[in-house]
């Protein structure tokens, strides 16, 4: 049920009307998608899938501006579940990271190649 959704005329219709932004970017990763630099206010990943990309570790992210932040840092859920993350999860999230753009590129590039096979004539699906 994913669509692709316009990020920046989102960000300037929000904005005329004083309402921020949030955008859970996990299925693009910042390697395909980048919405702060589109108008997003606020970015969540899941740092469990492609960004760290080996199934070791689980974690997630926001981020955005400084004052928006430091709100959610000090009212969010931190604080009632103690969530942290371990230092060995952040090793091996940074570990996977180094690799999400050259994965992302071959995620692309297979899907493409599925796309297209499917969309073939005689494929009984195109
Ligand atoms: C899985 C998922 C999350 C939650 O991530 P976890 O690291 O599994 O908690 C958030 N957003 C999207 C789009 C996801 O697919």
């Amino acid at each position: 049920m994913s669509r692709i959704l316009d990020i920046a005329a989102i960000a300037k219709h929000a904005h005329s009307r004083g309402v921020k932004v949030a955008v859970d970017s996990t299925f693009a990763s910042p390697a395909l998608q980048r919405p702060l630099e589109l108008g997003a206010d606020i970015v969540i990943h899941s740092l469990t899938k492609y960004i760290n990309g080996h199934g070791d570790a689980r974690g997630g992210v926001i981020l955005g501006d400084a004052k928006t932040l430091h709100l959610l840092r000090e009212t969010g859920l931190r604080y009632p579940t103690r969530a942290a993350l371990s230092p060995m999860s952040a090793f091996l999230i940074l570990r996977g990271l180094k690799t999400l753009t050259l994965r992302m590129e071959r995620h692309s590039a297979s899907g493409l190649a599925v796309a297209q096979a499917l969309d073939a004539p005689g494929c009984g699906l195109g």
